[in-house]
């Protein structure tokens, strides 16, 4: 298989574009890139919006079209969900949750996996669950690729620009940085998109389904989490600005 390969798995859904929606617009672009998405739950657990746009019991599938929607607005190919209890993924085994990742990294072959740090930035237990069941995935892979598992993080230094509390990490851990204002606008549609969730959209970005995008991240910060590339050739540019460096593709 030629061309570059990116799998983003993650919890819920609106959680690609809250985190790495700029990144996604950004490789998307590239015509030798795909991007593929593994969502573990429909989202079933969260609100309907404000005004609601459905009743609770059709949450799912109404949170599972709104996905493919923000996908299309921001280039992701393949959407796939794993339909498990939104909020109550920490219940499922980790060894499992691992199981059906790397059945799609056999399947798809990525060179990049991107999923929550430990600490799921919000905290929530389903982000921390997926990541440590993504980190097995990839850490136990019998296969040369993956190449490198990254996180997106939020350094120290923005905090002060943060609408609300979550955690952070140190500024030294940014390994590389996208630049996402060129990509606000498709990053707006995405978050649109994501229409019963628009009360954590308002307080994550404050304005932005206004059409006032002040409050977009203006980049995306990725921590290199694990790599099987030799430390002897691995680039120590940091912060890089593109995350396939050092893979050949
Ligand atoms: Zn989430």
């Amino acid at each position: 298989m030629s061309g570059k390969r990116i799998l983003f798995v993650f919890a819920h859904p609106d959680d690609e574009t809250f985190t790495s929606g700029a990144t996604i617009a950004h490789y998307s672009r590239l015509s030798d890139c795909d991007i593929h998405l593994l969502c573990a739950t429909r989202g079933e657990a969260g609100k309907t919006g404000h005004p609601p746009q459905c009743r609770p019991e059709e949450l799912a599938e109404v949170r599972e079209k709104e996905l493919q929607r923000a996908a299309d607005v921001l280039g992701i190919e393949h959407v796939e969900l794993l339909d498990y209890h939104d909020g109550k993924l920490s219940n499922v085994p980790t060894q499992e949750l691992s199981g059906h990742i790397q059945d799609y990294l056999k399947k798809f072959d990525p060179q990049i996996v991107i999923t929550f740090p430990p600490h799921g930035i919000s905290g929530h237990k389903d982000h921390r669950a997926i990541q440590k069941a993504t980190f097995h995935a990839v850490a136990q892979f019998s296969k040369e690729s993956p190449r490198k598992l990254y996180y997106p993080i939020l350094p120290e230094s923005i905090k002060g620009t943060l609408a609300r509390a979550v955690h952070t990490d140190p500024d030294e851990a940014v390994d590389v940085v996208i630049d996402a204002v060129p990509y606000h606008e498709q990053v707006a549609r995405a978050l649109r998109e994501h229409k019963t969730q628009n009360m954590s959209v308002n307080m994550v970005f404050p304005g932005v389904l206004d059409g006032d995008y002040t409050s977009l991240r203006k980049k995306n910060f990725f921590h290199l989490a694990w790599t099987n590339i030799p430390e002897s050739v691995l680039s120590k540019h940091k912060p890089d600005t593109d995350l396939f460096t050092d893979i050949d593709t």
